[in-house]
């Protein structure tokens, strides 16, 4: 059996020309396209390429990208009085902190600082509670990527046994409430999980499999139930190639349906970043009015 490629790069572009219509739309009936602006403490971090792709893919759908790169030397307060400028700053529709942020800064201050309806990563504690309370508009797009790649599968996860191993705020956590929402049985494992040496156990049972850690071949091909769903968001350099948490070759053998590394997840979390931001310009410009 060789599993059914969930292919986030081609996800990824039909999402793109979605939105590339929609903006040209917006363009000629409200005479505004949406404008992202992004922040980053120093340049040339070690996402510079992530960042770069963002800028690059803002301009081919048409909508307005604006780096700021702060001095390393930039302290909390003077990021926060960036960040309000921008929440008063009515060209600006969405805003996105490059992370991760240096140690000295409080991330969960920080984030709370970004207003609501300009959180283009539903990082701020408003929006992550209303994912809480099933109630949200922006989700984590690496979480939204990797339900969307699940729901690709066709397959109903109606009380289905999904495996999410990693639970970050920004990717375990979230994609744990999407699932639920879907009325899938989540179990979230993490590092604990491993080190009692209970991960295979869950692995084994599960139907969907979802993986965030960051930890090169962390999950066995074998180990994978015979036509699951596989779902890997981890990225990871290995020996000059960029792979992810899971032993593809092997599990391909096994799966339904498996995601690839790099192609799978990656492409597919920039595009939803954009129709993040798209759905706040749709809702400060339009549904406003
Ligand atoms: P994190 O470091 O915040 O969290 C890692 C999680 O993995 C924690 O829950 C930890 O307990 C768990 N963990 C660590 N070692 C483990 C082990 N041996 N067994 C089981 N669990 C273990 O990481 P994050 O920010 O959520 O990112 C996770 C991965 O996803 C990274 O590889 C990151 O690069 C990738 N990522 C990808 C995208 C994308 O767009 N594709 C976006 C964000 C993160």
């Amino acid at each position: 059996m060789s599993a059914v490629i969930l292919d986030g790069k081609r996800r990824a572009d039909e999402v793109k020309k979605e939105l590339s219509e929609k903006i040209k739309g917006y363009k000629a009936s409200v005479g505004a396209v949406p404008k992202l602006v992004a922040l980053e403490i120093g340049k040339d971090s070690a996402f510079s390429v992530y960042v770069k792709s963002q800028g690059k893919i803002a301009e081919a759908i048409g909508m307005e990208y604006e780096l700021i790169s702060l001095a390393p030397s930039t302290t909390e307060k003077e990021l926060i009085e960036r960040i309000s400028s921008l929440n008063k700053d009515n060209s600006v529709t969405g805003i996105i902190l490059q992370c991760p942020l240096p140690e000295k800064f409080d991330f969960i201050k920080v984030t709370s600082f970004i207003s609501a309806d300009k959180d283009v990563e539903g990082i701020n504690p408003e929006n992550k509670g209303k994912l809480l309370l099933n109630a949200y508009r922006v989700v984590p797009p690496t979480s939204s990527a990797a339900m969307e790649l699940i729901e690709l599968s066709g397959v109903d996860l109606y009380g289905k046994e999904a495996v999410v191993v990693g639970h970050s705020s920004i990717v375990g956590k979230p994609l744990t409430m999407l699932l639920l929402d879907r009325f899938a049985t989540v179990t979230v494992c993490h590092i604990a999980t491993s080190e009692k040496g209970k991960l295979i156990e869950h692995i084994n049972r599960a139907d969907i499999v979802a993986v965030a850690v960051g930890k090169p071949n962390l999950i066995k091909g074998e180990w994978i139930k015979e036509g699951a769903i596989v779902v890997d968001i981890g990225i990871n350099s290995l020996d000059g190639k960029i792979v992810g948490d899971v032993e593809f070759e092997s599990a391909k053998t096994r799966a339904g349906y498996i995601s690839p590394v790099p192609g799978g997840v990656g492409p597919l979390t920039t595009a939803i970043l954009m129709r993040n931001c798209l759905s706040l310009f749709e809702e400060q410009n339009v549904t406003a009015q």
